[in-house]
């Protein structure tokens, strides 16, 4: 459960790009809001700002109705998916998933609990002691997703997560992206360039350009001219 606010948020980057500029947009529980646009619009500053990972020049972001600009990326109950996987290399994937739950003080026992539930959920229980170069990309994938569902965190932020997937593979894991939301119930924030993706994933569409939103609406809205 879960709703996000981002009140007139602006990032302007150290030698003054302005990446984001009055950004507003409220985010009810369980929408999956998708971010389109043209490169260098600014999807991935904001997510990197909700997340944390970044903070805004101005405005305000709150989850749930509490304030988190100032609170640490680690608190803030959001995953990240990254669309080069972000795994690290050195670990298996059993320590790939357990790392952030480590990070916030899991005991051994839930942590086991955690993890195996979440690699049951993305079918990657057999893959647990590889490490990610022994993986085929959409296994890498499924992972850095599995990493992400073991915190079972409020909201999902994913950039990008299937660009670099093959035809035949990105349909196949836009429908596991669809189950997952579901079955999560998570209130989800995704960045495509895909627009079949956008239209079967997204609850509404969010278009960027020059970091400033240009239009909002539902997927009908938004793609279906009578
Ligand atoms: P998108 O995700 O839509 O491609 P970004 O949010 O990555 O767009 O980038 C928005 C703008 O901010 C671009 O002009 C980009 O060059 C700039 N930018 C992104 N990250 C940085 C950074 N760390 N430092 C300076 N400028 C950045
Ligand atoms: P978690 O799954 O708990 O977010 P991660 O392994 O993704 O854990 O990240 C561990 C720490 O590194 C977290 O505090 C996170 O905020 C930070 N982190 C993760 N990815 C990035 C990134 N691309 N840039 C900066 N910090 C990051």
């Amino acid at each position: 459960m879960a709703t996000l606010s981002l009140k007139n948020i602006y990032k302007t980057y150290p030698g003054g790009v302005a990446a984001v500029q009055d950004f507003s947009l409220a985010v009810e529980d369980r929408e999956f809001i998708i971010f389109v646009g043209p490169s260098g619009c600014g999807k991935s500053t904001t997510l990197r700002m909700i997340a944390g990972l970044e903070d805004a020049t101005d405005g305000e972001i709150t989850i749930d109705g509490v304030c988190v600009n100032r609170m640490a990326p680690k608190d803030r109950d959001i995953a990240m998916v990254f669309q080069n996987y972000a795994l690290y290399p050195h670990m298996t994937v059993y320590d790939n998933m357990a790392f952030g739950l480590k990070l916030r003080g899991y005991s051994k026992k839930a942590i086991e609990q955690k993890v195996l539930e979440a690699a049951e959920i993305l079918e990657i229980k057999p893959l647990l002691k590889r490490k990610p170069k022994a993986l085929s990309g959409g296994q890498r994938q499924r992972v850095a997703m599995g990493r992400a569902i073991v915190r079972e965190p409020k909201v999902f932020l994913m950039d990008e997560p299937l660009s670099n997937l093959d035809a035949k593979l990105r349909v196949q894991m836009r429908a596991e992206i669809a189950k997952l939301h579901q079955r999560l119930k998570a209130t989800m924030i995704y960045v495509t360039h895909d627009q079949v993706e956008a239209m079967t994933l997204g609850t509404r569409i969010v278009v960027m350009k020059d970091g400033v939103i240009q239009q909002v609406g539902t997927p009908r809205e938004l793609y279906q001219h009578p």
